[in-house]
C-alpha cells in the first residue's frame, strides 16, 4: 500500500433540484485498488463499511453495540479519526446503537438519515450527538446521489475511465423528517451503490410491501450483490423483488443463534431457487467484497 497526495471530491447531489448540496476536498488519502464493501459481523444487526479507491469512508448502520469500534479499528489506520459519512437507515436498536459509539469516538463529517422519530433514550442520544458533532445533516429522499472521487485531475491506480461511481437513494420516496411511526423498519433508507459495472443493493429492514413499491424501478434494482432485507426475516425478500434484483450474491447480516430465528427458511429457499450464493455474517463472519469496477471478489469462497 502506498500513500498518495491527491485531491478528491465527494458530493451529495439533490437531483430533484439539480444543485450540489455538499462538496469537500480531501488532500491526503490512502490509495486503494478498488472499492471495498465490508459487511461486519456485529451479531444481530447491520453495519456496512464502504471505502472508495481514494479513501472516502461511508458507514451504513452500526449494529447493536460497541463491537463495531473494534471492527472499524481493524479496517481503518490508527491515525484516521474521521469518517466522511454515516447513514442511519432507521433508528432501531440493532442499527443505531453502534453509530452512537462511532459519534463519540470519531469525527463524523456528514450524516444522512430519515429524520423519523423514535421514543427511546438511545434515539434522544443520537439526536443530541449529531447536533453536537457539527456534522452536516441530510434528510434522505429518493433521487439523491452521493458521488465520490469525482475530481477530474486525480492520477493514481484507480480506474479513471469507470463511470458511474455513486450511492443512489431509492427510498423513502418522501421526506419523513419528524414523523412518528410505530415500527420504523419500513422507513429504512434503501440505497444502491454503483461502481463501474458492479452494484450493491442495500435495503435496511424494509418489508415486502416496500420491496413491491420499488419494482417499478426495474433495471435500477438490478444488482450484483443484495444485502437481504431485515436480517433474512420472512417479513422481507418477496420473490418478485429477488427476481428483479437478480443478485449473484445475497448477504444476510444476522447474529449466531439469534432469538428471532433469522434467517428464515422461506427466504433461504427463495434465494436458492434463483441460484444465488448466500453469504451470512453469522456463519462466515465479516464479509468483504472488493470491486475494480469490472469484476469483484469476496473474502469468502463458497
Ligand atoms: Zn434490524
Amino acid at each position: 500500500m502506498k500513500y498518495m497526495k491527491k485531491k478528491s471530491v465527494l458530493i451529495i447531489l439533490g437531483t430533484l433540484f439539480g444543485f450540489n448540496v455538499l462538496a469537500w476536498i480531501g488532500v491526503f488519502q490512502l490509495s486503494r485498488a478498488g472499492l471495498e464493501v465490508t459487511f461486519f459481523d456485529v451479531g444481530q444487526g447491520d453495519a456496512i463499511f464502504i471505502e472508495t479507491p481514494l479513501g472516502h469512508q461511508v458507514l451504513i448502520d452500526g449494529g447493536p453495540d460497541v463491537s463495531l469500534l473494534e471492527k472499524l479499528g481493524d479496517e481503518m489506520p490508527f491515525w484516521d479519526r474521521t469518517i466522511d459519512l454515516i447513514i442511519l437507515t432507521h433508528p432501531e436498536h440493532d442499527h443505531i446503537a453502534g453509530l452512537i459509539e462511532v459519534l463519540k469516538k470519531y469525527q463524523v463529517e456528514n450524516v444522512l438519515w430519515t429524520g423519523v422519530l423514535k421514543d427511546t433514550a438511545e434515539f434522544r442520544e443520537w439526536q443530541r450527538l449529531i447536533k453536537e458533532e457539527g456534522a452536516k445533516i441530510y434528510i434522505a429522499q429518493a433521487g439523491q446521489q452521493i458521488v465520490w472521487d469525482a475530481t477530474p485531475d486525480c492520477r493514481g491506480s484507480h480506474p479513471r475511465h469507470l463511470n458511474p461511481r455513486h450511492l443512489e437513494i431509492l427510498y423513502p420516496f418522501e421526506n419523513l423528517e419528524n414523523q412518528s411511526v410505530k415500527n420504523t423498519n419500513n422507513t429504512s433508507i434503501i440505497s444502491r451503490l454503483v461502481y463501474g459495472e458492479n452494484s450493491f443493493l442495500l435495503t435496511g429492514d424494509a418489508y415486502k410491501s416496500v420491496e413491491r413499491e420499488l419494482l417499478g424501478l426495474a433495471e435500477q434494482l438490478d444488482s450484483d450483490v443484495l444485502k437481504v432485507g431485515h436480517h433474512g426475516s420472512k417479513t422481507s425478500s418477496a420473490e418478485e423483488f429477488i427476481k428483479e434484483v437478480s443478485p449473484e450474491i445475497a448477504i444476510i447480516s444476522a447474529g449466531q443463534d439469534n432469538s428471532y430465528g433469522h434467517p428464515h427458511q422461506e427466504v433461504l429457499e427463495t434465494l436458492e431457487k434463483y441460484g444465488i450464493t448466500i453469504l451470512r455474517t453469522d456463519k462466515d463472519g465479516d464479509i468483504k467484497i472488493i470491486s475494480d469496477g469490472e469484476d469483484y471478489v469476496s473474502n469468502i469462497q463458497n
